[in-house]
């Protein structure tokens, strides 16, 4: 099954967490986006989000693979110095290939990355053939309005931050 998580941290080393998707995927990820630096939207007394687009390949259900992503929140939580603070690791999937689900535990397609340009950029730029709900995900970027997309800025592959 393929399927695409959009990973994301604004707290604490947001690299070292993103780096711990990436390595639990190691040998399973077909294609990855670099890293891209997001403003924090709302409370701007926040650092930005790091996010990221990794498309994997997996041989285990869609509940499973959500779980998987459950435990390295978890892991990054146990790190976290405030209980209220903001999220160390968020692991969301955005879209199974051949698959759709709508229950509160897992809604794929992801109801929100239509309008989240920190999730469609990084994602064609891992994939310049990506489609949301059948619809290329290159011409959903052009629909997103410009102020939302001004400040999102590559920083680079994660090997080399
Ligand atoms: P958000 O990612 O919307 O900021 P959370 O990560 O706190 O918020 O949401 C976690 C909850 O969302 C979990 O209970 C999980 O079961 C549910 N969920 C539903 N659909 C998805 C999905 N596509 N990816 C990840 N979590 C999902
Ligand atoms: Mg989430």
């Amino acid at each position: 099954m393929r399927a695409v998580l959009s990973i994301g941290s604004n707290m604490q080393d947001r690299v070292e967490h993103l780096k711990s998707v990436f390595a639990e995927f190691q040998d399973e990820i077909v294609a990855s986006s670099s890293v891209y630096s997001t403003p924090p939207w709302g409370d701007t007394d926040q650092d930005e989000f790091y996010n990221a687009i990794i498309i994997v390949e997996v041989d285990q259900t869609p509940l499973d693979l959500l779980h998987r992503g459950q435990a390295l929140e978890k892991a990054a939580d146990r790190v976290r110095e405030r209980h209220w603070g903001p999220r160390t690791l968020d692991v969301d999937i955005v879209e199974i290939e051949g698959f759709s689900s709508d229950t509160q535990e897992l809604t794929v397609p992801h109801p929100h990355a239509a309008e989240r340009g920190f999730v469609l950029i990084p994602w064609l730029a891992a994939d310049v053939h990506a489609t949301l709900g059948g619809k290329p995900v290159a011409g959903i970027i052009g629909n997103i309005p410009q102020e939302d997309i001004a400040g999102i800025k590559v920083l680079g592959r994660i090997e080399k931050l």
